[in-house]
């Protein structure tokens, strides 16, 4: 009887544990203005872990975006050109720079 009791008290701790976890994810998924919704269930689902990785990837993905950025006529440009086609068909030559631009 009283090592069942134990067994049942260790089990409310791991379920109390668990959803703890997941509601850490939650929060830290808002800070990172992210859906909690999802959060929450990828935590509950398919384990805290989940949550974790949802957290991490799409602060690496969907935050920041490379922009190829011209320094003449300061237009960004989504894909890696080389040079800027605006300046070019005006007869300069102006190289694109990299930049990462912060999505909101
Ligand atoms: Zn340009």
């Amino acid at each position: 009887m009283g090592y069942l009791t134990r067994e049942f008290m260790d089990l409310i701790l791991l379920i109390v544990a668990y959803f703890f976890t997941s509601i850490i994810i939650a929060i830290l998924a808002v800070r990172k203005q992210l859906s909690w919704v999802r959060a929450i269930l990828l935590s509950v689902f398919l384990t805290p872990f989940a949550g974790a990785i949802y957290l991490n990837r799409s602060s690496v993905h969907s935050w920041y975006e490379p922009r190829y950025k011209c320094s003449r006529c300061d237009f960004s440009f989504t894909e890696p050109l080389g040079e800027c086609p605006h300046c070019k068909s005006e007869g300069h030559q102006v190289v694109l720079k990299k930049t990462m631009a912060k999505m909101t």
